[in-house]
């Protein structure tokens, strides 16, 4: 009865990196084994979905050898760290976050071998996973076994970090630098942000923070999305203990008995930010450092055109929605694959479900725009602001949690929200728009300014509030639950109208006023509205 069954397989790739080389074999592997399409998620990593069960050994096996691998893309263990989707070579801050997110990948890596055991027959993969050898200074099985004599290491001969028992529930973090929120940083159960030293050459340390987390429940108020909190700073040469003694915290004191409040978060928040600080610290042996001052957070997306700085360009492309696939309109799977075969690319996967295609020699920059156009693909001058910004998560008919739709609706949703705007005199507004079909939240609705999360069959509840650069607070819930996807407009455009008569300056982002003057005052509003 193998054919009854099919699976979504959700590779690890720090970083978002995908060489040509994986791509090519993840492009031919989806139309061999899979349902002939790939998604970028929201976390810089490839699914590839309708995997026959009876083809996962061998799907599996493929990828492994092909230098990557699909261990710690689930499970109860650090999932893919997310870093901006940049490579600048000649900036040491972004190799730093680059460096730094490969070696929290691996040191968190389950290291049990059950997994060749199952997938590869006992066999190690063919080859190394292709971001390792990035990270070789960092001599990373001395890290992991390193006992400070504060209860981090469990003694376990497989686990030295994870136990017997792994982590209570999934784990994510994120490394960026100051300024540039395109990792969402304050999702994450952990984020780390470099400090560089004065010579702007040399890391000084890391700003962290702690108890960031989307999954909620409807109606279930003791389960909240959370926006992470500032724990401190830790110098370059403490950076791995305090991770190690962050993940050994909720190893040892996360909630094991009620799974919907085991994330890192419900922590943070029940011994707040100060007590989980000392916690921390008892298992470093060391005090945290005060948080340095960051500049203020920008939405960045690295979409179009940048100099590498290496003398090669990178291009960001839009993704809506993260779907990879050949449709008649757009035939984005083809296109990456020319570029990538015959203009040898490399691929970035970023945080809003797009793609930043990498290693473009100048010479080559009109061949590969031309290469862009012929299949469809739009250059992000063409892409409208509000599509630019938005992400969905799949939903239907690929998520057993859905409740209803979300990528299939979002560039409806899109294109409905720009034309109110445009109709009410607004076109050079946007904003941050998400859009999930369940509270659990996986394109981070509640880090919108305004976001529709699924509570039924074509209804959604409507939150407002989220800050355009997301940073720091999470939007809030509005009392609308149930809003029908065919009320959208109506929904909306007494909120547009409010912002535009009453924002503070012109460039009061509608995330930013919604929080200045309340969900109570935007409510009332609404309910006082008269269209036209
Ligand atoms: Fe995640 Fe819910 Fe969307 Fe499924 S429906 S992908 S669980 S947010």
């Amino acid at each position: 009865r193998d054919q009854s069954y099919q699976f979504m397989l959700r590779l690890k790739v720090p970083c978002g990196e995908v060489p040509g080389a994986l791509y090519r074999e993840l492009d031919e592997l989806s139309n061999k084994y899979g349902q002939g399409d790939l998604r970028a998620t929201t976390r810089q990593a490839f699914q590839l979905h309708g995997v026959l069960k009876g083809n996962l050994k061998t799907v599996i096996a493929t990828i492994a050898n092909v230098g990557s691998n699909t261990y710690g893309g689930c499970g109860d263990i650090n999932r893919n760290v997310m870093t901006p989707a940049v490579c600048f070579p000649n900036n040491p801050a972004y190799v730093a976050a680059q460096e730094y997110s490969k070696a929290l990948a691996d040191l968190f890596k389950p290291m049990t071998e059950a997994f060749n055991e199952i997938w590869l027959d006992g066999e190690k993969a063919a080859t190394v996973e292709y971001w390792q050898k990035d990270i070789a200074k960092f001599e990373l099985d001395k890290v992991r076994t390193h006992d400070n004599g504060h209860g981090i290491i469990t003694g376990h001969p497989v686990e030295p970090i994870y136990g017997r028992t792994y982590l209570p529930k999934k784990f994510k973090m994120a490394i960026t630098v100051p300024g540039d929120n395109s990792v969402d940083l304050y999702i994450n159960d952990v984020g780390a942000v470099v400090i560089m030293n004065p010579d702007g050459k040399t890391v000084k340390g890391f700003n962290v923070v702690v108890g960031g987390g989307m999954g909620r429940t409807h109606r279930k108020e003791e389960t909240f999305a959370r926006a992470a909190d500032h724990l401190g700073f830790v110098k370059e040469e403490d950076f791995f203990e305090c991770m190690k003694a962050i993940i050994a915290v909720q190893r040892d004191h996360g909630n094991r008995e009620v799974r919907s409040n085991a994330r890192l978060k419900y922590l943070v928040h029940t011994l707040g930010v100060a007590g989980f600080r000392d916690l921390v610290e008892k298992y470093m042996g060391k005090k945290m450092e005060p948080w340095v001052p960051l500049p203020e957070w920008k939405y960045l997306d690295w979409m179009g055109w940048h100099e590498q700085g290496d003398g090669k360009l990178m291009l960001g492309i839009n993704v809506e929605c993260g779907r990879v696939s050949d449709t008649p309109q757009l035939r984005l799977k083809s296109c990456l694959r020319a570029l990538v075969d015959n203009y040898g690319v490399d691929l970035l996967l970023t945080p809003s479900q797009s793609i930043v295609l990498r290693n473009i020699q100048p010479a080559q920059k009109f061949d590969v725009e031309a290469v862009l156009r012929e299949h469809g693909v739009k250059l992000i001058d063409e892409v409208d602001a509000i599509t630019r910004k938005s992400i969905a998560c799949p939903a239907f008919p690929l998520c057993g949690l859905a409740m209803t739709e979300a990528e299939r609706v979002q560039p409806q949703i899109n294109a409905r929200l720009l034309a109110k705007l445009r109709e009410m005199g607004m076109a050079n507004d946007d904003f941050v728009t998400r859009t999930t079909g369940c509270p659990n939240g996986c394109a981070r609705p509640y880090m919108a300014e305004i976001a529709f999360v699924g509570s039924g069959p074509n209804v959604y509840q409507l939150w407002l509030g989220g800050s355009p650069n997301q940073a720091e607070r999470t939007g809030v819930a509005t009392s609308i639950f149930k809003m029908p996807l065919t009320e959208l407009e109506a929904t909306v455009e007494p909120i547009f109208a409010m912002w535009r008569a009453q924002r503070n300056a012109p460039d009061e982002a509608l995330g930013d006023f919604c929080h200045r003057v309340g969900v109570p005052a935007v409510e009332a509003f609404m309910e006082a509205y008269t269209p036209g």
